[in-house]
């Protein structure tokens, strides 16, 4: 029998976790809070954009 079959692996793929640059703060120019390297949000807790659900009510500007 010969050797020909051999398991053959792909290589130069490592697998490492996704991070993000270590030195980001929040994108709030005025904001130096520091991001986590594995939070991808552009915004501290603080200065998230906040999604309003609804505008409850319509303004009626005429009479
Ligand atoms: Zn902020």
């Amino acid at each position: 029998m010969s050797d020909i079959l051999k398991a053959s692996r792909p290589k130069g793929r490592s697998r490492r976790p996704k991070t993000y640059d270590e030195d980001r703060t929040c994108a709030t120019a005025e904001c130096d809070t520091k991001l986590s390297r594995y939070n991808r949000a552009e915004f501290c807790h603080t200065h998230r954009p906040v999604r309003y659900p609804r505008l409850r009510g319509v303004l009626n500007v005429e009479e």
